[in-house]
């Protein structure tokens, strides 16, 4: 602790702090946030984009450009032109990646972490960043430790404080001693995980104060890893850069021993062929399109917490998740309970001799009634909130019976074991225990009469309901009451109920929409086989030809046995946290990708293998939602597959931009090599291509990372890893694009040079640039949608309408404007260059129609996987 929170902390009374004093304190120390990386002054970020390479080209090309004009008298068109295109694209860069900055930073302040506490005399819940030291707050299991504090009160509280110290063995903490130095067993630390027990704390330090603020600086250093879709696109482009290298080499070569040009004309034709022809705008196109979906998925529900999630969930081939509150609605309500002595009845049948199960399950129970935004409510586990209810119904309250029956000891329910045990003083000082949990996990006494209570469970299940059993014992007065091993043994047999918890209603829907689009749904749930198959065959995702199987049965088998058979696999109940990782690997062994939901603090490590680990945003630990790479705020499944088609809507635009930009670059340097070599000349000037490349490409591939997703997006298989991002058609449709442009502009430019005109390289230059321009921008129509064009084409993604109708406008008053004209050594094009100009800027588009019928006409169905 440092030494300014040591002299801070004071005991604050029970109550918690005032109004007066939370505010005073909120002054003076500030919120309770660690400083973010410190902002990158804006010299830093332009020199960071003039170091790219192709800005160092452009540099370059404005240096010779200069040169030229001083000492060759080449006129200063093309240092002005080159000039703003730099400016131009340190200012795109600049704006995107701010917007992209900022669209993220907006998500960060989307999933900060909570705390509850006790101000006021209130319990109340905070955000993370409102504490303020002397602030008293609660602990419990799965919990984030949200600032530096002091223990005041706790039970059996474990710490896992690795992300301080690096030890992952939990710590056990005890109460502050109230006298001498602090001892770090006194204290938790922010940033460190609650993996057992709970407490009451104080808070003694926040923000930068705190143990991890000392080493935030360090953590601000981590780096982020790239995505598999941007590795793969790192590659193409690098590709793509050697190439369109190796085309400048040629035509710098060509132009200097075939048209003697001065090694500068050459230099600089050879230089601008090269930045036209590399793909810049890709990178800024990609982290666009995955900041717009992460945007898009949060609007859903759904948040991002890693942004390489955007692409993974589109991808993934299995989706594992919890039932509890995620294909089911979490609100539970008993319906029937069991006893002995009653047999079956319904819950609001509550004769005398059911009284004393009521009584046992609300005293073995920790939901709590709390004020939320003014009204009563009761918050807690589920299970335990249905309990409450029940009382509620039945006149009675947790307060009440724990007046008459205080509690003295607690073995919380963990998923685990299945179970909770309470020990209570009863009022002649002998100790009552009460066992509450899963059927099968009770140790019941062997008189008991187990036959009929194996009957009655089965019963409950078959009908899809959870159940619950409760049994109990009284011990002596001096037992211990920490002696598990012997108090949850030999139990005397209260009785059960069942609870309902009803599908989500949409869940149906979604799991068939997830079917359709080659996922399979998993089911994995601590709840008894029986309960869960009954559940699953309900939402469709069990059928006659799978299987569902128990933890017990999962740990009997290999790991090799596992991966063989867990294609097969659509229900494992009974299973503990611990069982997932091995669930997630054995998918990800057959070459599957997989998204693994989880809220408990045990599930984090299957949460952290999963290819897409998701959180609960509603019931999830704040442990759980730190090792997600996604966060559902609505805890829902069809949120999932909501995410699964905005992710894949990302990764198709960002194909679409690929095919967009990188088949005309390669027409441009066919164009510019074939026409030098047939000893044209370059049928383009340096500062013309460089206006396409900046009007035509780039200003329209920006667009496409708008674009909504298509209505077949999930009809078709996951993208696989190994999967090339050039398949599906994709290679076919560049290489027919480049190829078509190449024919064409050489075609108008002979058309325009020797029919048109007589020799004249201008009327030449003018068509190539207004087809290869106009015709790149027409033919976005073919390319935007899969499916034949239609008027919806056009329809949606309005903002790519503008934006092309404006670059259209520019490109189009550069050849008209008497003075733009002479400025880009463009010719008056006569009406007839106008229909050719009209007639070339559609025929691309017209062959990647005629294209797309004849491949969708031979394209067999996508292969579905069988599930
Ligand atoms: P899912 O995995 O589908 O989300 P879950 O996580 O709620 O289900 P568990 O919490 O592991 O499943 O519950 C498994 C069993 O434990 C239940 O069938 C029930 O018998 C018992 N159980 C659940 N909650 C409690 C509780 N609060 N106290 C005692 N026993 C419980």
């Amino acid at each position: 602790m440092s030494q300014k929170s040591e002299l801070l902390f004071k005991l604050t009374p029970e109550s918690g702090l005032t109004d007066a004093e939370i505010e005073k304190k909120l002054s003076e120390f500030g919120p309770n946030e660690l400083l973010e990386k410190q902002a990158v002054p804006l010299y830093k970020k332009i020199w960071h984009h003039l170091k790219d390479i192709s800005s160092l080209v452009l540099l370059l090309a404005i240096v010779l450009a200069t040169y030229m004009a001083i000492f060759q008298n080449g006129g200063w068109t093309k240092t002005i032109v080159i000039s703003l295109i730099l400016i131009i694209n340190v200012v795109i860069g600049l704006y995107q990646e701010s917007s992209a900055e900022k669209s993220l930073a907006a998500l960060k302040a989307m999933s900060l972490p909570t705390a509850n506490g006790r101000r006021n005399n209130h319990d109340i819940t905070v955000a993370a960043s409102e504490l303020v030291p002397g602030d008293l707050i609660y602990l419990n299991t799965g919990d984030q430790v949200p600032a530096d504090a002091v223990v005041l009160k706790e039970t059996n509280l474990t710490v896992d404080e690795a992300i301080l110290t690096g030890e992952s063995l939990p710590v056990s903490k005890t109460c502050y001693r109230l006298k001498g130095h602090l001892s770090d067993d006194e204290r938790v630390y922010s940033g460190t995980a609650v993996v057992g027990g709970r407490a009451l704390v104080q808070v003694s330090a926040i923000g930068m104060a705190t143990e991890l603020g000392k080493i935030a600086n360090l953590l601000n250093k981590t780096q982020k890893r790239a995505t598999p879709l941007q590795g793969k696109l790192d590659h193409l482009s690098k590709w793509m850069t050697a190439f369109a290298g190796l085309g400048g080499l040629i035509i710098f070569v060509l132009s200097m021993g075939m048209q003697n040009k001065t090694l500068a004309e050459s230099l600089m034709i050879g230089l601008s062929l090269a930045v036209a022809a590399v793909p810049e705008t890709l990178p800024i196109i990609v982290t666009i399109s995955l900041s717009r979906g992460v945007k898009k998925m949060a609007d859903r529900n759904a948040i991002i917490r890693h942004i390489g999630a955007v692409e993974t969930i589109g991808n993934v081939d299995v989706v594992a998740t919890d039932k509890t509150g995620t294909l089911t609605q979490n609100k539970m309500t008993i319906t029937e309970y069991w006893t002995p002595e009653t047999g079956i009845k319904k819950a609001a049948d509550l004769p005398k001799a059911g009284q004393n199960l009521l009584k046992l399950l609300g005293l073995a129970n920790n939901a709590k009634i709390m004020e939320i935004d003014g009204s009563r409510e009761v918050v807690g586990d589920a299970t335990e909130v249905a309990i409450v209810n029940w009382l509620h119904q039945q006149g009675s309250s947790r307060q009440e019976l724990e007046k008459e029956t205080p509690r003295i000891a607690e073995d919380p329910f963990d998923s685990n074991k299945k179970m909770m045990t309470t020990v209570h003083r009863l009022s002649d000082g002998r100790q009552l225990v009460i066992v509450k949990g899963a059927w099968d996990r009770l140790q019941l006494d062997k008189k008991e009469p187990i036959k009929t209570g194996q009957k009655a469970h089965d019963d409950f299940a078959k009908n899809a309901l959870r159940v619950l059993a409760v049994g109990y014992k009284v011990i002596a007065a001096n037992a211990d009451p920490t002696n598990w091993i012997e108090n949850n043994s030999n139990l005397k047999l209260a009785g059960m109920v069942g609870l309902i918890d009803p599908p989500r209603p949409e869940v149906s829907r979604a799991v068939t929409k997830a079917k359709q689009a080659g996922i399979k749904t998993v089911m994995i749930t601590g709840d008894h086989l029986v309960t869960a198959k009954a559940i699953a065959r309900e939402i469709g995702i069990l059928d006659s030809n799978q299987k569902a199987i128990t933890g017990s049965e999962l740990q009997k088998m290999t790991d090799s046995e596992l991966k063989d058979c867990i294609k097969d696999i659509r229900v494992f109940a009974r299973v503990s946290p611990s069982d997932k990782i091995r669930i997630v690997q054995a998918w990800q062994d057959i070459g599957k990708t997989v998204a693994m939901t989880g809220d408990g603090v045990n599930d984090a490590p299957a949460l952290k293998a999963a290819d897409v680990g998701i959180a609960m945003g509603k019931t999830g630990t704040e442990v759980a939602k730190e090792a997600a790479d996604m966060i559902l705020t609505d805890d829902n499944f069809a949120t999932i597959i909501k995410a699964v088609a905005e992710g894949r809507t990302v990764y198709q635009n960002i194909i679409k931009a690929v095919e967009f930009l990188i088949g005309v670059n390669f027409a441009q340097i066919f164009l510019m090599v074939i026409s030098t070599i047939i000893g044209w000349g370059a049928p383009l000037l340096a500062e013309q291509l460089l206006i396409i490349n900046v009007l035509a490409d780039g200003i329209p591939g920006f667009f496409i990372s708008k674009e909504p997703g298509e209505p077949n997006i999930m009809d078709q298989n996951p993208i696989g890893n190994d999967e090339s991002i050039l398949g599906r058609g994709l290679m076919q449709r560049m290489i027919i694009r480049a190829v078509t442009f190449t024919i064409l502009t050489l075609s108008v430019y002979a058309y325009g040079r020797f029919i048109l005109s007589t020799n004249n390289s201008q009327v030449g230059m003018t068509l190539v640039f207004l087809v290869l321009a106009l015709g790149s921008m027409i033919d976005i129509y073919a390319i935007k949608d899969s499916q034949p064009i239609t008027v919806q084409t056009f329809k949606t993604n309005k903002m790519l309408n503008w934006g092309l109708l404006l670059s259209m406008m520019l490109v189009l008053s550069l050849t008209l404007l008497p003075r733009l004209r002479q400025f880009l050594h463009f010719a008056l094009l006569p009406v007839q260059g106008w229909l050719v100009v009209l007639i070339g800027s559609l025929i691309p588009v017209f062959v990647l129609e005629v294209n797309k019928r004849l491949t969708n006409n031979i394209q067999m169905e996508p292969e579905k996987n069988s599930c």
